[in-house]
């Protein structure tokens, strides 16, 4: 018997009731752990409700008051560091000190958000007219929504709603039914911080409970992080039904490697940038660019490096890498390998075939390089998101530049050099949302805000940070005078200062 896993409503875990239900696995042993509930639109609209009911209460408790809980949720997720890193290595498969470092980042957004009486604070003018006084404030929207993707269970939804309870929204989170149990114990950890019941929601499901999100007009706001396609079908469907949307899509993320660049440190930063979480990441880094004479001494360095790349289940203290999240993300990434072999690239480590003794029902393969892979081929084009790097040749600095421009997506990039001015004139030309000089994985801190250009993002907000507090708010300018005493009488003409 597996546990059962169900939503978290109006402060308290329910079952569900759709009979609809999706299937969790350890991705390390092959096993199903878990059944989660997919819930119907009908279970959608009873967490709706509940948010909406808790939204008034919540948006008038008063910031100060609101960063206090965010605060106590810090601390509780401190506390819980380790239980929580645990449970993302059991259902994703990401080794445990990267699972911790995934936990942290989430939890620095809490961080940020706990400064929310400062972040909120409007603009005043006095006298913009004589005797007349105008500011602004933000407001929070209403109920607000996100949807996650697997690959960061606690982290992604972490980049959303402490920010958007903060700001005084009530929330409702529809998480990735891959590895559901992360948002449910999150929720539990709200509620001993003190957040009243209903103003945080979660709802497990599939396409059915993300669409009641999309269709129903008591949610205010929607943030997405996931694949490109549905990050463009829920930026259209929330659009069009009159809602704020920020939705965040996949990547091909690029890192140009100059002759120059001390390829130590180029190769330590691709294989980590690669390779960790199995490449399950949408900051990966699944191109290296080499300039000239950088591509055969890159391969030479990295071919022992990926061979001898250490597999293991993530609870495995020494292993590198872990799993992949499923079976079936387990053939699509060995089918990519197929591809590229068949497009003629030339394999130069092949992961495929990888068994682990005691581990062969496991969803494990092997790092895998390729070199000569050119623009042409879907291995360059399409998201592969598994361990495989596919090093791309480039006479000069002109052309590796085109070619991350051209690509259709624009998360990350990271150039490796020595050159001040090379760095300098890739970091303004290049037209990509997150730039690394030097650093392969240039992740904004919580207190910047994160999002990635073309189509690795649909809308016009950026994720946590600033961008985060300007989503979740709506401005509002107010303009007053206490004309005691005075009657100007009407006026037909627009008002200037002249
Ligand atoms: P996914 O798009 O399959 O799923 C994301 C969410 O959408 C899940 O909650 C899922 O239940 C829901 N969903 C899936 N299919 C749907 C459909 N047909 N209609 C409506 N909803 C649907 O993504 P994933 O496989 O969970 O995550 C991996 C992807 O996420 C990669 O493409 C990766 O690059 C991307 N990602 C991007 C970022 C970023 O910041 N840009 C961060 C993390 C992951």
């Amino acid at each position: 018997m597996v546990e059962t896993l169900g939503h978290y409503i109006n402060g308290r875990l329910v079952a569900g009731r759709s009979g609809r239900f999706g299937e969790v696995y350890n991705p390390a042993t092959g096993e199903m752990t878990a059944r989660v509930a997919l819930a119907s639109a009908a279970e959608l609209g009873v967490a709706v409700e509940a948010a909406r009911d808790a939204f008034p209460a919540w948006a008038a408790t008063p910031p100060l008051r609101r960063a206090r809980v965010m605060f106590r949720f810090k601390e509780l997720i401190e506390r819980e560091l380790a239980a929580l890193a645990a449970i993302v290595t059991a259902e994703h498969g990401k080794v445990l000190s990267d699972a911790k470092g995934s936990v942290t980042r989430g939890l620095e957004v809490v961080e940020f958000a706990c400064g929310i009486p400062q972040l909120l604070k409007g603009e005043y003018t006095a006298e913009v007219g004589g005797g007349i006084d105008a500011w602004s404030v933000r407001q929070p929207l209403g109920v607000c929504a996100g949807i996650t993707p697997f690959n960061f269970p606690a982290m992604v939804p972490l980049w959303m709603f402490p920010i958007a309870l903060a700001c005084g929204n009530s929330f409702v989170l529809k998480p990735s039914e891959k590895d559901p149990s992360c948002a449910l114990r999150l929720a539990e950890l709200l509620a001993e911080a003190g957040l009243p019941a209903g103003v945080f929601n979660v709802v497990n499901g599939d396409k059915e409970a993300v669409d009641g999100i999309l269709a129903d007009r008591r949610i205010a706001a929607v943030s997405f992080v996931g694949s490109t396609p549905i990050a463009e079908y829920v930026y259209r469907e929330g659009a069009a039904a009159g809602k704020r949307v920020q939705a965040l899509g996949g990547a091909k993320n690029h890192m140009v490697v100059l002759p120059d660049a001390d390829l130590e440190q180029a190769t330590d930063a691709l294989i980590g940038a690669a390779y960790g979480s199995a490449g399950e990441r949408c900051m990966a880094v699944s191109v290296a660019v080499a300039v000239g004479k950088a591509a055969d001494p890159l391969i030479e360095r990295l071919k022992p490096r990926v061979a001898g790349l250490k597999i293991g289940p993530g609870t495995d203290r020494d292993a590198e890498m872990g799993p992949l999240v499923t079976r079936q993300h387990y053939e699509r990434v060995k089918g990519y390998i197929d591809i590229g072999v068949g497009e003629g690239a030339r394999l130069v480590v092949d992961g495929r075939g990888l068994k682990l003794q005691g581990y062969e029902n496991g969803f494990f393969i092997g790092g895998t390089l390729f070199d000569h892979v050119t623009p042409g081929m879907r291995i360059y084009k399409e998201e592969i998101f598994g361990p495989v790097l596919s090093v791309v040749r480039a006479p000069d600095f002109e052309s590796a530049v085109k070619l991350v421009n051209d690509h259709e997506y624009g998360n990350g990039t990271a150039i490796f050099t020595r050159d001040g001015d090379a760095a300098r004139e890739f970091a303004h030309r290049v037209e990509i949302g997150m730039v690394g000089v030097n650093v392969p994985i240039p992740v904004p801190m919580a207190f910047h805000s994160f999002g990635g250009w073309k189509r690795s993002l649909f809308g016009d907000t950026h994720m946590h940070g600033p961008d985060g507090v300007r989503f979740y708010t709506r401005m509002k300018a107010i303009t007053q005078r206490w004309p005691t005493g005075i009657r100007a009488g009407a006026e037909f003409v627009m008002p200037t200062m002249r």
